[in-house]
């Protein structure tokens, strides 16, 4: 991971670390670490404070969930029920959950499991403070299935968090009890959104349910639940910590604060840029040494291969939500991938469509039967055995899928096709014009 300054640091942003300040400490991960850089001292200063003044220093600081959608913390929180009372169904008051959304998967998105790697007390802390918020009283982490060592450092720093009474009962003799569950999946990429990840948490097989109701009225156990992704938590300690106005100090009035950017690809210094919302990928570029030697940029995504792709046209974009959409795309999460003039953007969209296929979950038909057929289509496309006729099937099954899918992973399969035949219909074109694939495959091989 590269984040600290470097050489020819651009006229911009600089680098904020905040998450990624003591990731190259040594042994980063414990909790004597940990508690060296003023670790769970915004959780003693939660303590001294009520659950509503934590939620509305939340809000207050402008927090937008970083799994993606960018749905504004705070908010979230103040949809759990305040008062029991209101949990009170058929006379059972109904316990509140908070489930940390662990499951990343969105190709590009490398940014939590760094995270939870280096500084899994970052998290542990923030589950703590967000409990303690909505008044839950158990959590649970739902982590990617294949990440066996980060299951191991979150079990080990967890068991640390209660050897020291951060967890359990009372905790700091402050009356609070917790319990973290740390729950590995089977390797899902659907498990990622939020209401199959309940369901598979549940330990049913993982599919996204019909949202209204959304989690924080009925999610796990059909009780009010905060599904939150692992960057969001992690960045609620400084928050305490600092104030919300530090917080505010980066960023723009929409979309404050700072952020990782995973940077990878055909880029010289590939890794995580921990920079306020609002850089631009030139300035991240310069951050990160440029396109590799010799190359030029040739089209890139926001935030992983749901975000539709942008181009070297867009480089001066600032990265933030809103100037993100009013460019055709969306910030997602923040993983930049960078393809250079080298890229086959044919053979990249199949790839990517070749994912979507695997990983649909099956439940509803555009997305089902739609990315299939889509792969079909982009392969014969590929191979130079496609036709005109081929282009306008993909943008028809294209937007069937868009806003007719039942959940987010059938627009994401969408996006990338859209997006590359508005900007680069002549490549497909050329593909069966010339009779196969232009690109010669050595060139674009991901070498700095
Ligand atoms: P969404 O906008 O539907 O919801 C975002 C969050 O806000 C959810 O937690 C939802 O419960 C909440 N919410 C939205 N409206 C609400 C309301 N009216 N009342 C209460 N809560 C409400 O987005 P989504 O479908 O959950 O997620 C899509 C995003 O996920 C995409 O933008 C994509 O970038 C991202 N994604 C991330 C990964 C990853 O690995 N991190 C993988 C795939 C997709
Ligand atoms: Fe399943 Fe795809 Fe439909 Fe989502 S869009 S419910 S992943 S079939």
């Amino acid at each position: 991971a590269s984040r600290e300054g470097t050489a020819g640091a651009p006229d911009g942003p600089s680098l904020t670390p905040v998450l990624s300040s003591h990731w190259d400490d040594a042994r980063s991960w414990t909790l004597e670490t940990y508690q060296r850089h003023e670790g769970y001292d915004a959780l003693r200063k939660t303590l001294r404070m009520n659950p509503d003044e934590v939620i509305q220093t939340v809000k207050e600081a402008g927090l937008r969930g970083r799994g993606g959608a960018g749905f504004p913390t705070g908010m979230k929180w103040s949809f759990i029920p305040q008062d029991p009372s209101n949990s009170v169904v058929t006379g059972t008051v109904k316990p509140h959950y908070l489930v940390v959304n662990a499951d990343e998967s969105e190709p590009g998105t490398c940014k939590d499991i760094p995270l939870m790697l280096a500084t899994p007390h970052a998290l542990i802390e923030g589950v703590i403070i967000a409990a303690y918020a909505i008044r839950a009283s158990r959590a649970f982490v739902y982590l990617r299935g294949e990440v066996v060592p980060v299951l191991r450092r979150l079990q080990a720093a967890v068991a640390e968090a209660y050897d020291a009474g951060y967890l359990g009962n009372d905790i700091l003799g402050s009356g609070f009890d917790l319990d973290v569950v740390i729950h590995a999946g089977a390797g899902a990429y659907i498990c990622g959104e939020e209401t199959a990840l309940l369901d598979s948490l549940e330990g049913r097989r993982g599919q996204p349910r019909l949202r209204p109701p959304f989690p924080a009225v009925e999610g796990l156990y059909a009780c009010p639940t905060v599904v939150n992704n692992v960057e969001s938590i992690a960045s609620v300690p400084p928050i305490i910590l600092r104030g919300p106005e530090w917080f505010r100090s980066m960023g723009s009035e929409a979309s404050p604060g700072f952020t990782l950017y995973s940077l990878s690809g055909h880029v010289r210094r590939p890794g995580q840029y921990e920079a306020p919302l609002g850089i631009t990928l030139r300035q991240l570029l310069e951050y990160a040494g440029g396109v590799r030697k010799g190359h030029r940029l040739k089209f890139w995504t926001p935030g992983g291969s749901s975000t539709p792709i942008l181009t070297d046209e867009h480089l001066d974009v600032p990265l933030d939500y809103e100037a993100v959409a009013e460019a055709g795309s969306m910030l997602g999460t923040k993983a930049l991938q960078i393809f250079d003039e080298t890229t086959c953007v044919v053979r990249v969209v199949l790839r990517w469509t070749e994912f979507y296929a695997h990983e649909s979950c099956g439940k509803c038909t555009p997305c089902r039967e739609g990315t299939y057929w889509l792969v079909q289509i982009l392969e014969r496309l590929e191979r130079g055995e496609g036709t005109e006729e081929d282009l306008g099937k993909l943008l028809d099954i294209s937007d069937t899928l868009l806003g007719k899918s039942f959940c987010a992973l059938g627009d994401g399969a969408a996006s990338p096709i859209m997006s590359s035949l508005k900007y680069f219909r002549d490549e497909f074109v050329t593909h069966f014009e010339h009779g196969g694939c232009p690109f010669d495959p050595e060139d674009s091989a991901l070498v700095a």
